[in-house]
């Protein structure tokens, strides 16, 4: 049986919480395909927002320089295994046995090959360990269907891009990997979590992932989420959480603080290293002066900071699973 957590851990608040209504002066609604306001600036997305708060040289480093990662294997799993669970749903609600979820784990893995070239230089042996990599993830989609029946679940959306404007002037998005909608309205966020590593060292910025997306969805919505879920595959464990109003109207302020601290930290070209257990999947550690690097020179121009440009095409899906 999967474990469920006990909500406590998860929610500080009461339950169960009524779907409320979002207050249309303070945001902008933006649906998908329209028009950024002249007003927007900047864009921000949840998880250059946790890169700024985990580690500011972090921020730079990703959205500034744009340094290149080469995909670790374990992101490249959480992407394969993204990519499947979306899959699934195309099929017809009876098709979506574990089987089926199996024999799509070797196709969606030549796709994202073809897709990302990167992702190749990953296996370069025999095979064999490209083998053992898509045994992996078929194991984690089997962890999936122990927390989940999806013969029994019709999602309302997919990787689905949203999109919200707060402040007047930034525009926060992001890609949910699932949105499931009751039949009285009411709005649950599946987030699928592959990740081998310590789950405390990730769990505040999954969480932080999720409020940005309950944000964006009460915002142009006008309800606040119900659930926000985190499905842990590798343990076959979930974790709801349930916001509330206030809550999402004082992180509002946080997310637009960030972004004024971004902003402040470009304008002074100020980005401070911040160590902690992250720094161990840290890609960038020989430029960190926390390591004994020295980052490059700042860029000059304009400044590229999670650019407007982002959000109009959706960028190839980095394993977003730390
Ligand atoms: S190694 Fe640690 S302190 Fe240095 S940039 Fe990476 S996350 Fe920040």
């Amino acid at each position: 049986m999967p474990r469920r957590r006990r909500r406590s851990r998860c929610h500080p608040g009461a339950l169960p919480f009524p779907v409320m209504t979002a207050d249309p002066v303070t945001a902008q609604q933006l649906s998908p395909g329209a028009e950024v306001p002249a007003t927007v600036r900047a864009s921000l997305s949840p998880s250059r927002a946790a890169d700024f708060k985990t580690c500011p040289l972090l921020y730079r480093f990703r959205s500034i320089d744009r340094l290149p990662e080469q995909p670790t294997v374990e992101q490249a799993r959480g992407t394969l295994v993204h990519a499947v669970l979306e899959r699934l749903f195309d099929l017809s609600p009876a098709g979506r046995t574990p089987r089926a979820a199996s024999d799509l784990v070797a196709p969606q893995w030549e796709r994202l090959v073809a897709e990302q070239p990167e992702l190749a230089a990953l296996f370069t042996d025999d095979g064999e360990a490209r083998s053992a990599f898509l045994r992996s993830a078929a194991g984690l989609l089997q962890g999936y269907f122990t927390v989940e029946d999806p013969r029994r679940l019709e999602p309302a959306e997919r990787e689905s891009l949203i999109s919200a404007v707060v402040d007047e002037e930034l525009l926060i998005r992001g890609y949910l990997d699932r949105l499931d909608v009751a039949p009285d309205g009411a709005l649950r966020v599946v987030d699928y979590k592959t990740g081998g590593a310590p789950r405390e060292a990730f769990e505040a910025r999954a969480l932080f992932q999720l409020k940005f997306y309950a944000l964006v969805l009460w915002r142009t919505r006008g309800v606040v989420p119900r659930v926000l879920r985190l499905l842990y595959l590798k343990d076959a464990e979930v974790c709801d959480y349930t916001p509330d109003a206030d809550e999402l109207v004082r992180f509002e302020r946080t997310v637009v603080a960030l972004w004024r601290a971004i902003e402040a930290a470009t304008a002074a070209q100020d980005f401070r290293p911040r160590p902690s257990r992250l720094c161990d999947w840290c890609s960038h550690q020989r430029l960190c002066p926390s390591f004994g690097g020295t980052p490059p020179p700042f860029p000059v121009g304009p400044n590229p900071a999670d650019s407007l440009r982002d959000s109009r095409s959706r960028p190839v899906r980095p394993g977003t699973d730390e």
